[in-house]
């Protein structure tokens, strides 16, 4: 088996809602790779963390492998991956085919009231295609 790559949690929700923008041009280019590379026909096995990722590695705000990107972020965002998995009833560890992973989020976090409480704070929600799609 090739080596999973490693997705926090929470990313997976943005990865559905991603159209383009990023903290920087290489971040959304990055960004935009993990994605295409996850839903490709390889299907490759994810690993779901609660820790910086692939999408971080390419993040401005990650310092030394610690999301640095305000008072509180590496405790706070790893809270919300820790709730992501919660909602999706995975241990912080879990492999998966990548393709799967998605069918688990849509079908275990469709709610609004659940994605309110896991995003509520982030900045990108009004630009966020699968959080607008929720259906308010
Ligand atoms: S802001 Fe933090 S959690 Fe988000 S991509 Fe950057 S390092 Fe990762």
């Amino acid at each position: 088996m090739s080596i999973p790559i490693k997705i926090r949690a929470h990313h997976l929700l943005c990865m559905q809602g991603f159209q383009g923008y990023g903290y920087s041009q290489d971040f959304a280019a990055n960004m935009q790779q993990v994605i295409e590379t996850i839903n490709s026909l390889q299907n490759p096995v994810v690993e779901i963390v609660a820790e910086c990722d692939v999408i971080c590695s390419h993040c401005p705000h990650n310092m030394e492998g610690v999301c640095w990107k305000g008072s509180g972020s590496a405790k706070r965002i790893r809270d919300m991956d820790l709730r992501v998995l919660e909602k999706l009833g995975l241990k912080e560890g879990t492999k998966v085919k990548g393709k799967y992973i998605f069918d688990l989020v849509n079908t275990r976090l469709g709610n609004v009231s659940d994605v309110n409480e896991i995003c509520g704070k982030c900045e990108w929600m009004d630009r966020c295609v699968w959080y607008l799609g929720l259906g308010h």
